[in-house]
Formats: structure tokens, C-alpha cells, sequence
């Protein structure tokens, strides 16, 4: 396998039947303690990196159990219209988040029932003409416990070098939500400082030191993570952390002396355009003037600068990517670009549902298009006008910008590097 197969840029290499076969082997002493147990249900969580595995996880499990109710969620499950086109082996499909919707099937299932049409929860068992309605989320995120894996080994958690990276969620959710490529635009909810640091008190006493704040928008509430920060030093808790914060005119000098004395090494900043006009046509809600200080103020608190991109969005200019590369050029000494990614067209994104108004017009029936491809539509069956851009121009974009960032000596990372290279090898960038 690739050195470090769950990078973004690899996510091909879980595809591959050598692979499958190679960890359905590993996963058989499961199989055949469930296979003994006789659960009435077995949940699965499934995502981009192990969707295949997953399925051939199920298909075995059917082979041998034909009764078992299979109860899937996670990640490939966030939308109603994608998930059982992602995902389409399961008896009943968690939309979402599940903790307001999951106790009726636990309960049903635990007395032998099949139940349909549940709240957030999709089943081929489901009348036809079902209606879908949009399920609660819940509000208070403190009412509920954070996970300590008291059913497994943590260390097994651990990155392809034998890294630890505790993934800590301080928020679910983005505040902003309006970013128009953008397919995670979920309503914000925050947990307190307190149960926060509790949770990362609990994992350094398990001898874990090194968070990665994984959500979407950690700087949502800046005093709230300014408090979660004050809380940390408080505790005297010696940690690492990282995460992705917005963009945002809080994100002082001081604001980030703070969160470099509570232990923050590294943040990364989706600031995605880099020009004032391509910051208006993504609905970013900031300007260049202002990352520029944001980013100065993130570095000369001695924290490391990462930065990502989107290019190619419906009415970027030439002009713009000259504009791009002058602004990265101008930060250089103080940023890494971690990521470069060319606009996808994915379900969920403003772009998707309302391509008319950003001149996005289809190769074929429009219609058929996207019943055929619910999840994102492929690159060859759409382009924006005025100016023409598709996945040829957006990639000659790509080139242009590496190659000059390249002369340019700014650090481009090897995750952007890889992309480049992907690109140019036609390969999937899509998980
Ligand atoms: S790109 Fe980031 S800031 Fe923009 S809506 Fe999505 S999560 Fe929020």
C-alpha cells in the first residue's frame, strides 16, 4: 500500500480487491464471533476510505447470517438522497446525526420488530410514499458523554507512523454555512469548555498528549475556544493541538498568543480563495486584506500556517489566478499551502442545487445527470460560463499556479504536490 494509505490524496488505494481481500482476512475472527453471539443487529460506520471493505464485510456477514439486521451510519450516511446510493446493502440506514432518532430502532429491533418510516432513519421496510422530513439535531451537545473506547485498545488507534492524533470535536456544524462549493453547511452547536477539557483530561491520564480539533468550524465561537484554551492552561494540561479555524477579524495577535500557550502547533485556515473578486464568488465573507493579517498574526504568534485552496469556481478569471499567485507569493515565509483541490460539483453545495445562477450548464439531460449521480457529478459532464471553465482549464490553472509558486520558492506541501500529481494522472480526487 501507499506509506500512508489514509491520506486524502490515497483514498483509491481502499478500492483495490487485493486490499479488501487482504482485511476481510483480518476481519474473519470477527465475523465468526458475531456469527457465534447472534447479535440481533450489527451497526456499521461507513465512509469514503473503508465503503468497499465495509460491503464485502456485510455480503460476508449475509452469507452466513441470513437473518441479521445490518444498521449502517457515519459519514456516507449525511444525506437522505446520497447515502443508500453510497452505501445500498443495509436494513436500516442512520441519517445524519443519530442520537435523537436512534433509540426507537434500538428499542424495536431489541423485541424482534421491523419498524418503518423512523425519524431520520431510512429502510427499505419504509412505506413507498414515505415523506421524507428533514430529523431534529440535538442542540445541547454537553447532555451527552464523550467516547473513552473502553471496548477497545486505544492505542490501536494511531497513524500509518505510529502517531497518535486524538480527534477532539468542540462544535459540530459551521456558523458561516454559506460558502457556495461547500457540502457541510449544518447548523452550529458548541460544547462547553468544561466537558471539553474533561475529555482531553481523560485522554492525556490515558497517556495521550496530541488533539486534532476535527470539525468544521473551530473558531465558530472564538470566546468559546478562547475559554476551552483558558481552561486547558488551568488544568495545567501539557498538550498539542491542531485544527482548521475560519477566517475571521477576532483572530488578533493576542487571540493567537493565547491558543499558542495552551498548546495549538499547528492551524490550518480554509481560506480557499485568494483573490477579493474569486472571496465574493465563493461567499467566503472575508477579503484578502483580511487573511493576509490573520494569517501574519496566526504565524508571528509561533504557530504553523497551513492554507488550502478551491479553484476553478464558475466566474474565476485569468486575471484572478494572477492575482492568487501574487497574494501567496506576497505570505510565503509565513504559510505552507496543505491543500489545493479543484471545484467539485458535490451534492449538498449551493453550486449543485442551484447551477442556473452560476451559468453551470450540463453535457446531456440535466435531469437524468443528476439522478444517475446523486453524490457529485464527474467533471466531463459539466462546465460554468462566462469565462468557459472546465476540468481542462482548471487544471491548467493547477499547473500554473504550482509551477510559479514552485519558481516562487513557497512552500506547497507534499499533500499539494500529490494532488498535482493525481490530477495529471486523471486519478479520482473524490472520496
Ligand atoms: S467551507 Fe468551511 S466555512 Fe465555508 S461553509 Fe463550509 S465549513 Fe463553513
Amino acid at each position: 500500500m501507499k506509506e500512508d494509505p489514509w491520506d486524502n490524496t490515497n483514498t483509491a488505494e481502499w478500492e483495490r480487491q487485493e486490499v479488501i481481500g487482504y482485511f476481510l482476512l483480518e476481519l474473519e475472527e470477527l465475523i465468526q464471533d458475531i456469527v457465534v453471539k447472534k447479535p440481533k443487529a450489527v451497526g456499521v460506520s461507513v465512509h469514503g476510505s473503508n465503503r468497499t471493505l465495509a460491503k464485502a464485510f456485510v455480503k460476508e456477514l449475509r452469507s452466513r447470517m441470513p437473518e441479521i439486521t445490518i444498521v449502517v451510519g457515519g459519514y456516507d450516511c449525511v444525506y437522505y438522497e446520497i447515502g443508500p446510493y453510497l452505501f445500498p446493502d443495509f436494513d436500516y440506514m442512520v441519517i445524519g446525526e443519530a442520537e435523537m432518532t436512534l433509540e426507537p430502532l434500538v428499542k424495536a429491533l431489541a423485541i424482534n420488530e421491523k419498524p418503518k418510516d423512523l425519524t431520520g432513519i431510512v429502510s427499505p421496510y419504509d412505506s413507498p410514499d414515505r415523506k421524507w422530513v428533514v430529523p431534529p439535531l440535538l442542540e445541547d451537545l454537553d447532555s451527552i458523554d464523550f467516547p473513552k473506547y473502553e471496548w477497545t485498545n486505544l492505542m490501536l488507534y494511531r497513524t500509518y507512523n505510529n502517531n497518535h492524533f486524538v480527534p477532539v470535536a468542540a462544535s459540530r456544524g459551521c456558523r458561516w454555512s454559506r460558502c457556495r462549493f461547500c457540502a457541510e453547511c449544518f447548523p452550529f452547536r458548541k460544547r462547553s469548555p468544561q466537558k471539553v477539557t474533561d475529555e482531553i483530561e481523560f485522554m492525556v491520564s490515558k497517556g495521550f498528549y496530541k488533539f486534532h480539533f476535527n470539525e468544521s468550524d473551530v473558531n465558530g465561537d472564538p470566546k468559546n475556544l478562547y475559554d476551552i484554551c483558558s481552561e486547558i492552561i488551568r488544568k495545567g494540561l501539557k498538550v498539542s493541538l491542531m485544527g482548521q479555524l475560519r477566517i475571521d477579524k477576532r483572530n488578533t495577535r493576542e487571540y493567537f498568543e493565547h491558543l499558542a500557550r495552551t498548546g495549538f502547533v499547528h492551524l490550518r485556515f480554509g481560506v480557499d480563495g485568494w483573490s477579493d473578486n474569486v472571496l465574493r464568488l465563493q461567499r467566503k465573507g472575508y477579503t484578502m486584506k483580511l487573511v493576509l493579517e490573520n494569517l501574519r498574526n496566526c504565524y508571528k504568534a509561533g504557530i504553523v500556517v497551513t492554507v488550502n485552496m478551491v479553484l476553478g469556481v464558475p466566474g474565476e478569471t485569468e486575471d484572478d489566478v494572477s492575482e492568487m499567485i501574487e497574494n501567496l507569493v506576497q505570505c510565503k515565509d509565513y504559510i505552507a499551502i496543505e491543500g489545493i483541490n479543484t471545484l467539485i460539483l458535490a451534492a449538498g453545495s449551493e453550486y449543485y442545487k442551484h447551477p442556473d445562477e452560476y451559468k453551470i450548464r450540463f453535457r446531456g439531460d440535466k435531469d437524468e445527470i443528476y439522478r444517475n449521480h446523486p453524490y457529485y457529478i464527474p467533471t466531463e459532464l459539466w462546465y460554468s460560463e462566462d469565462p468557459y471553465i472546465d476540468q481542462e482549464v482548471r487544471i491548467k490553472r493547477l499547473d500554473k499556479i504550482c509551477t510559479k509558486l514552485y519558481e516562487q520558492k513557497v512552500d506547497i506541501g507534499s499533500f499539494a504536490a500529490r494532488v498535482v500529481e493525481n490530477l495529471k494522472n486523471n486519478e479520482k480526487t473524490i472520496s
